[in-house]
């Protein structure tokens, strides 16, 4: 066996060549200094070094019924709870409208896992966005919810996405990744989707040419090793889409931590500090070699710390959101949503030009950075408003 490189020798290869399953999880165990420092010089040299990018969408989440009940989940209802909800389409365009009317481009379509719903309900919501508001981006259903479709629905997994891409469908949110090792899953919700499905519905959706993302939550108790199985799974997902599918993969990582408020978890899981979080997105940064886009997390980080995470190898702020209803719900950091300006002021504040991106991270604009902040000053009503700027 050779013996581990150390500290300095596995961050200097780091900057250059692949590490291997192990380096990884050694890489938690360096001075976080040392491993920020790699982290952000990849990210310099992977993405625009200047540029921190955002995009302006809204979650919308059509139902809160779910019948998984992942034991970290503050969000789903039976369906006999009164607050339980499912919104009909108009209510979906009244939302959609609010997005459009700050420019947004993307929706984020996700609900719980509600067995009943049927096949029509799926397409005709898609065709109706489709139809009522066709500059805005589809991306919708987890994995949970595609095993859902395809295990009641009698479609297989090919018709069942080819049924949902005709009727709208423009990408596949790669929620529900968590940690992929089956051993954590198991433990924090039994019922959920197991890493190989996850992996199945993934790949499938990348073959088809949709956009997915890849995502980790940290702080369920899971090891280093895991973390850092977690990540190796991820990047070879992406090494065989990049190779086999047009180089269609994953067009980012996104990395939060777990909220256990109102969960059967408080109490039992840790949970992650943000010097955790900050140390896992530089380690996400120097494993994920063939991922370039790496998002910072202000809904369960809260503002400062996501701003903190510009320089631990992230280069994009997520979304404005307008309405989270997930992370929120098990307690998050108090937002639910961020103004554009609040995104530029984050990115200029630390340095970068901030720039409007589509959900495939393309920049569609570059904001006037100055006149917003100066704007939002004269009127610090303005600032608080819904997308000001
Ligand atoms: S995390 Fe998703 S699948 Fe799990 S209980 Fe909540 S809504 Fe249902």
């Amino acid at each position: 066996m050779t013996a581990p490189l150390p500290g300095t020798a596995l961050l200097d290869r780091a900057t250059h060549e692949r590490l291997t399953p192990g380096e990884i999880e050694a890489l938690y165990h360096l001075p976080l200094p040392e491993v920020a420092a790699a982290a952000h010089h990849l990210r310099l040299t992977r993405r625009d070094p200047h540029t921190v990018t955002f995009l302006i969408d809204r979650n919308i989440n059509y139902t809160n019924i779910c019948n998984v009940g992942c034991n970290f989940c503050a969000f789903y209802r039976t369906r006999r709870q009164k607050d339980s909800y499912t919104l009909d389409f108009e209510t979906i365009s009244a939302k959609i409208r609010e997005l459009e009317a700050v420019g947004g481009t993307r929706i984020l379509l996700q609900g719980g896992v509600n067995p009943e719903l049927d096949l029509d309900y799926y397409t005709g919501l898609l065709r109706h966005v489709k139809a009522n508001h066709p500059t805005i981006r589809i991306d919708a259903f987890s994995p949970e919810e595609v095993l859902f479709m395809e295990k009641t629905f009698g479609l297989n997994l090919d018709a069942l996405l080819d049924t949902l891409i005709e009727a709208g469908l423009d990408g596949l949110p790669g929620a529900g990744g968590e940690i992929l090792e089956d051993d954590v899953r198991a433990g924090a919700a039994p019922a959920r989707i197991r890493s190989d499905d996850w992996f199945r519905i993934i790949d499938a959706a990348q073959r088809k040419g949709l956009y997915t993302i890849a995502t980790m939550v940290i702080g369920f108790g899971e090891t280093y090793a895991q973390r850092a199985a977690h990540l190796v799974k991820i990047r070879d997902q992406q090494d065989r889409a990049r190779r086999d599918y047009g180089g269609n993969g994953f067009s980012g990582f996104a990395m939060w931590t777990l909220q256990t408020e109102h969960t059967r978890l408080h109490g039992k899981a840790p949970g992650a500090t943000a010097h955790e979080y900050l140390q896992q997105l530089a380690i996400a940064r120097i494993a994920l070699d063939n991922i370039e886009n790496i998002q910072a997390s202000w809904p369960a980080q809260g503002f400062k710390v996501a701003q903190a995470a510009l320089y631990y190898g992230a280069n994009d702020l997520g979304s404005t959101m307008l309405e989270e209803n997930v992370v929120s719900a098990a307690g998050g950091h108090g937002r639910h949503r961020a103004t554009v300006r609040e995104l530029i002021r984050i990115a200029v504040d630390a340095g970068f030009t901030p720039a409007i991106r589509n959900s495939r991270f393309q920049i569609i604009e570059w904001p006037d950075a100055e006149a917003v902040l100066s704007r939002a000053e004269d009127n610090p009503e303005a600032a608080r408003a819904v997308g000001a700027g």
